[in-house]
């Protein structure tokens, strides 16, 4: 089921413009509206509504990453970028705006400029703790 009121649903249906550039069974890949740089790429599953990577489908998760594969080849040579970063938020605190699966193409030029995430070490022994915790929910 598509949901009435998202906005990649409706260009999924074609009742809303995008600029695509790749489509198949499963997935479409359209230019991001208001993109880092030039050819900023959002890649979609086409079908129902799955909101993120919690809930998307294991196929539907396969196929969106086989066209993310394929796109960020015609990305970076279309646009001679010099690299890719892809991106994906996943839930409102994470960034995410737009409830629908999808995942950032984003092509990156010297001297763009594009800042990504702050690090810091751990703490003696968090690492090994941390780990753990993970490892536990499988
Ligand atoms: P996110 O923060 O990961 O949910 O990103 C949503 C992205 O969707 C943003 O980068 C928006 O610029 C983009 N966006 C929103 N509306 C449209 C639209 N109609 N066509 C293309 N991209 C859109
Ligand atoms: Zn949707």
């Amino acid at each position: 089921m598509k949901s009435s009121d998202c906005i990649f649903c409706k260009i999924v249906a074609g009742d809303i413009p995008a600029d695509a550039v790749y489509e198949d069974e499963k997935t479409l890949a359209f230019l991001d509206i208001r993109p880092v740089n030039a050819g900023h790429t959002l890649v979609v599953p086409k079908n129902g509504h799955p909101h993120n990577i919690f809930d998307v489908s294991a196929a539907d998760w396969a196929a969106v990453s086989e066209t993310v594969r394929k796109v960020s080849l015609a990305v970076e040579k279309a646009m001679s970028a010099r690299g890719i970063n892809l991106m994906m938020n996943n839930r409102e605190h994470a960034g995410q705006v737009v409830d629908h699966v999808h995942l950032h193409i984003i092509p990156r030029f010297a001297g763009d400029g594009l800042k990504l995430w702050p690090q810091h070490p751990y703490k003696e022994g968090e690492a090994e703790a941390v780990a753990e915790k993970i490892r536990a929910q499988f």
